[in-house]
């Protein structure tokens, strides 16, 4: 009996699945294992939104093997622990899982390549979490990696595709007798739901997100996608993060009008920043930018940072987006852009302490994708462009991305009676209009922490002197 092992790690579904394609291919037996890894869940990434959305998927997709005659077996522990035992166990040779490109993920499966190896178990790596399906092969003519957007989305553009694969109708039954533990509750991993109405996990949570995004909000997509509140974007990145669905049949899916193709470079910059987390690894704790190692003097104010998370800050469309995290353990891609600016610029406080609180609480964390876009908007990153055009006016972006107050009004409730002509700028309004609308500001909205202007002037500065 030839029995083969899917570690499922980013890849919680059945359609579009190489992995569990090739463990299929000439075994009588296929076991579809997830590792609770401790250094995953208690590790500098550790997040109880973000694993409460995995245990959601891990629920779905059990629901899912199992109405397909087999199941999920659930271990705790190191995978270079785990997978020998269980492997020896079922007296398996090969064990399929899913390339990852996080410098954690690398030196996991080093290690769990060198204990399989030991055992005389072999461990094949697939395609199957980015659209290309290896975007670290995507070079330029010299042979070295990307490190501009706009070339690699061409060179990417004409890399070669997979087709996508369709879900298996059975799959074999799990082997008598072996040991499955429940997907335990968030609670009984020592972690809180720290959001209070996150997306639901899971393959069919996404496929309805992805059925709904694709009928119609695709095709306004370019239009759309930067008003916030407006609903423009997919939602569909936690879904993809933990590979609930596959950004390659994402693809393939899409139709062939202009919002659909401007969606479909968004889906580049994640095998982007894929691709230079995995060439790049030391970029996930500095700058990738050598001048700026080290060289930044940035803050430590304690008491602007807490401002920021809780969104205290004073300004509205920052405060909404911080508000919108802690909702939703999401946040809107401009508003990313526009939070990232001002902590880094206005606050002048070190990118890495944005990088891990968004960490903790998005759903959608990804370490790629954040580091990259916090590197990106803090000016230390690839991509780079003079430090004043990524400086954001959070006025004027609140004019700009919400201008009818949406997104502000819905986020900060303090401000939903005040007159649209002082909501970018409530500290501004005089004293009758701030009782007329019931928001007295430094009482029931707060003054801002910081002066905008005089900020951005201080930022120039702080790079010039670092660079
Ligand atoms: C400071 C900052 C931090 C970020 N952190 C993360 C993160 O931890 N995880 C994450 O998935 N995205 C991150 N992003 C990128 C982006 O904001 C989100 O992917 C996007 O908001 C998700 O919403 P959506 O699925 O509706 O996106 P859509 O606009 O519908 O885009 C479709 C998909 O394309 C990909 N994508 C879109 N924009 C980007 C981008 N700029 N970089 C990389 N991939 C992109 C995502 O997978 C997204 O789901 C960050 C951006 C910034 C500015």
């Amino acid at each position: 009996m030839d029995t083969a092992i899917l570690w499922l790690r980013r890849d919680l579904r059945l359609s579009d699945h190489p992995a569990l394609a090739a463990a299929l291919e000439g075994a009588d037996s296929v076991v579809p294992v997830f590792c609770l890894d401790p250094r995953l869940l208690h590790g500098r990434h550790r997040s109880g939104p973000r694993t409460q959305f995995l245990l959601e998927s891990l629920q779905d997709l059990e629901r899912g093997l199992e109405q397909r005659g087999s199941g999920l077996v659930v271990r705790h522990g190191e995978p270079e622990r785990e997978l020998p035992r269980l492997a020896q166990e079922l007296r398996a040779a090969r064990v399929h899982a899913t390339a990852d490109v996080s410098p954690l993920a690398v030196r996991r499966d080093r290690d769990v390549h060198a204990a399989l190896d030991r055992a005389g178990i072999a461990l094949h790596l697939h395609p199957g979490l980015f659209v290309a399906d290896e975007p670290a092969a995507i070079l330029t003519q010299s042979g070295s990696a990307y490190t501009v957007f706009t070339p690699f989305y061409r060179a990417w553009l004409r890399a070669p595709r997979r087709s996508p694969l369709p879900p298996p109708e059975r799959l074999p039954e799990l082997p008598s007798g072996i040991r499955r533990e429940q997907v335990p509750r968030l609670e009984d991993l020592g972690l809180k739901q720290e959001v209070e109405r996150p997306a639901s996990g899971g393959q069919t949570a996404a496929e309805r997100c992805a059925k709904a995004f694709l009928g119609e909000r695709v095709n306004a997509y370019g239009s759309e996608r930067d008003i916030l509140g407006s609903g423009g974007s997919s939602g569909l990145s936690p879904y993809l993060h933990l590979g609930c669905l596959s950004a390659r049949e994402l693809e393939s899916r899409l139709p062939l009008s202009t919002g659909a193709q401007q969606f479909r470079r968004q889906l580049c910059w994640r095998d982007f920043y894929a691709q230079l987390l995995r060439t790049f690894p030391a970029n996930a704790r500095s700058e990738h930018q050598r001048r700026y190692r080290g060289a930044i003097r940035w803050s430590r104010a304690q008491g602007d940072f807490e401002a920021w998370c809780r969104g205290r800050t004073g300004y509205p469309v920052v405060d909404a987006a911080m508000r919108q995290l802690l909702q939703e353990g999401w946040m809107h891609n401009r508003a990313r852009l526009i939070v990232g600016s001002f902590l880094t610029k206005d606050l002048g406080i070190d990118w890495r302490w944005g990088e891990r609180w968004f960490m903790r609480m998005l759903i959608d964390g990804d370490e790629a994708n954040n580091n990259g876009n916090w590197q990106w908007i803090a000016s230390v990153g690839v991509d780079p462009q003079p430090v004043p055009r990524r400086i954001y006016n959070p006025t004027r972006q609140q004019a700009r991305f919400d201008p009818d107050g949406t997104f502000v009004r819905r986020y900060v409730p303090e401000l939903a009676q005040v007159p649209a002509a002082y909501l970018a700028e409530p500290w501004t309004m005089p004293e009758h209009v701030q009782t007329q609308a019931g928001c007295r500001i430094g009482h029931d909205y707060p003054a801002p922490i910081v002066d905008h202007a005089q900020a951005r002037r201080g930022a120039i500065e702080r790079y010039r002197q670092a660079g």
